[in-house]
């Protein structure tokens, strides 16, 4: 189905190697994006509405769900927005605090497009951002899973030896556990009814991961992108996806007139198949989602 003039789509995923029966919140998310459009018609509010009900959801490794940091204490979070009106904002290493993604986009009203840890956090705590430092069962049980991996003799990162991980240690407390990953950010695309674009995105990062990791969510094109020709999302392992510039990439064939379900193929193409990645995107006719690894997604086009 193709969008046409005065027509919207939104596409929302829930990370790439996240169980596709994490699908129903996807859509709940979708359906907020739609009940934001119908009040405000912003895509980018539309997508930043989305993106908080899977923060929110604590299934998801954002927000409430953010992955714990190796030291099974640390949680570090990125998130970013941008759209075709000229607003960009971005977060990395944010700790304690609910919805990133709302902090992204604060950051766009500053001078700067981007903060990131100390100073990322005591802007949150100048604007009176509401803070979360609460730890779910569901958090501890994704950090047993990773420690788990990490002793086995699997690579825990694909081509990275597990050992990399307590040779460069610097989290303040010791490693407690024997060594031998995990993603699935959130983000979401929307072409709203007047032709604008946004995106939106927020992760706990990839896991395993050292203290002060940053991926590909917060880097402009690498995560995301947003121009007149559309909207992209990425999702998978930021450290492969940043050195494709994905997100940009993808925008540009989209820009340059190539299917938008062959540009995610041709995106999707660019990595091995043990290097988990996912996209979703928008155009002004089309909208897609595609990963080499299982990720719930939802779509919604309204023509
Ligand atoms: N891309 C995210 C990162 O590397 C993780 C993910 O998409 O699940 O931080």
């Amino acid at each position: 189905m193709s969008i046409t003039q005065g027509g919207y789509a939104i596409v929302v995923h829930g990370g790439a190697g996240s169980p596709c029966d994490y699908k129903d919140g996807c859509e709940q998310a979708a359906g907020r994006a739609v009940e934001e459009l119908g009040i405000s018609g912003d895509a980018l509010e539309a997508a930043i509405a989305a993106v908080t009900v899977l923060e929110d959801d604590g299934r998801f490794n954002a927000g409430r769900g953010a992955a714990l940091g190796l030291d099974g204490a640390t949680v570090e979070m990125d998130a970013s927005v941008m759209d075709t009106r000229g607003r960009l904002g971005a977060v990395a290493c944010v700790q304690g605090i609910e919805n990133p993604v709302l902090l992204a986009r604060a950051v766009a009203d500053t001078p700067h497009w981007f903060l990131a840890g100390d100073g990322a956090n005591r802007f949150a705590h100048a604007i009176r951002h509401p803070t979360w430092d609460k730890i779910s069962e569901h958090q501890r049980e994704q950090h047993r899973q990773i420690v788990k991996k990490l002793a086995g003799s699997a690579q825990a990162m694909p081509g990275v030896d597990n050992q990399a991980f307590l040779r460069f240690w610097n989290y303040e407390k010791a490693a407690d556990f024997p060594v031998g990953a995990a993603c699935d950010t959130v983000g979401a695309v929307v072409r709203a009814p007047d032709g604008h674009f946004g995106v939106a995105a927020s992760t706990g990062g990839s896991a395993p991961s050292l203290l002060g990791r940053v991926g590909d969510t917060p880097i402009i094109g690498s995560g995301f992108y947003a121009g007149p020709a559309g909207a992209v999302a990425a999702t998978g392992i930021g450290e492969y996806i940043v050195r494709h510039l994905l997100a940009h990439r993808v925008y540009s064939w989209i820009e340059d007139g190539m299917p938008l379900e062959q540009a995610l193929q041709r995106g999707i193409a660019l990595f091995d198949k043990n290097v988990e990645v996912g996209l979703i995107a928008v155009s002004r006719l089309e909208a897609g989602a595609l990963s080499n690894s299982g990720m719930p997604f939802a779509k919604l086009i309204q023509p």
